[in-house]
């Protein structure tokens, strides 16, 4: 029987610090899978340049030209890592037959991936990898991450507790992901909608090698709302509930306005008077914004533009 080729895709933006450590664990870890005849020959290390601005360019391309196990894919920009990361599935599907997908960092332990790749052979297209607890993350991180995975399941999306981006897919699952035509990119949340059989490896949350996190608080919070827009139209539900609410609202006060009134008693109050105003218009402008934030994607969304552009793909 073929050998299964593998391709491990690693997007990379401005990752020139950790490369050398990433190359060298990754490299061995490979060879290691060649020799114990787990993986064909052919397999591949695939780094995926995301417009990245320091050394991390010509650091791949010296990796590529010294090592046929070794390839790069410069892009012609920073399209953000969900781009990133599916250029380089929608590159490695043309010849491997299984891709694996991991952070630069190496935040995630690559020891699982035999693992995975033994339950590919045992007939799964998608190996989630998650993470057994964080840590090793700042309290920070730890929180804020908890936060989003609790938020996005209040809003109805589905994804898996505490498993990023390290996942092995099959190739007809990633031909499969590639039929999915979004912009606004969520790969966690599209994977489980792909329908094939899946399983989990756990894992210990490692920290991050070297050079700093690329994913800010902004990041996140962008990220976050991509996800939910993406995948859920529980905010636009919850507006509703919301307007009945005010009118509720607005009932008991006309109620206690005709009573004081018919109780001859004046009704005055400047201060509820405004602070009402100010509240409903706050309400009303953040519920006009979330609203906003589907049309946003309804308006990029139906210009079809590419994801990314490839400068350069070094074999
Ligand atoms: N990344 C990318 N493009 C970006 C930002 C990040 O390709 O615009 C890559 C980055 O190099 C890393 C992965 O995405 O391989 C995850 O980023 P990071 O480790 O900084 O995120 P965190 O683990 O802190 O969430
Ligand atoms: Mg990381």
């Amino acid at each position: 029987m073929e050998k299964t080729t593998l391709a491990i895709v690693v997007p990379c933006f401005n990752e020139e610090e950790v490369l050398p450590q990433t190359n060298e664990r990754l490299r061995g870890l490979l060879d290691e899978m060649m020799r114990q005849h787990l993986v064909g020959e052919e397999s591949y290390i695939l780094y995926v340049d995301d417009g990245s601005r320091d050394r991390t360019w010509p650091i791949i391309a010296g990796y590529s030209d010294a090592d046929v196990h070794v390839r790069g894919l410069k892009l012609a920009g920073n399209v953000g890592h969900q781009n990133a990361l599916m250029a380089g599935l929608d590159t490695a599907r043309l010849d491997a037959d299984v891709t694996v997908s991991i952070d630069a960092d190496l935040q995630d332990d690559i020891h699982v991936i035999p693992e995975m790749v033994r339950k590919f052979d045992g007939g799964c297209d998608i190996v989630y990898g998650v993470r057994r607890k964080r840590t090793t993350d700042s309290f920070f991180k730890r929180t804020t991450a908890q936060m989003f995975y609790k938020f996005m399941s209040g809003m109805g999306v589905k994804s898996v507790y505490n498993h990023a981006d390290f996942r092995l897919m099959s190739r007809r699952a990633v031909d499969a992901l590639c039929m999915y035509e979004e912009r606004n990119l969520f790969l966690r949340g599209l994977v489980p909608l792909l329908g094939y059989k899946t399983d989990s490896v756990y894992y210990d949350r490692l920290e991050r090698q070297a050079g700093e996190s690329k994913y800010p608080l902004s990041k996140m919070l962008s990220f976050a709302v991509d996800g939910i827009t993406s995948f859920s139209v529980k905010p636009l539900r919850l507006i509703f509930y919301l307007g009945s609410a005010f009118l509720l609202i607005s009932l008991g006060i006309l109620i206690y306005v005709i009573v004081a009134l018919c109780e001859g008693r004046g009704v005055q109050g400047w201060a509820s008077l405004m602070l009402s105003i100010w509240f409903v218009g706050g309400c009303m402008l953040i519920c006009l914004s979330i609203i906003a934030a589907y049309i946003g994607r309804i308006y990029t969304e139906g210009k079809h533009r590419p994801r990314y552009n490839i400068e350069q793909y070094l074999k």
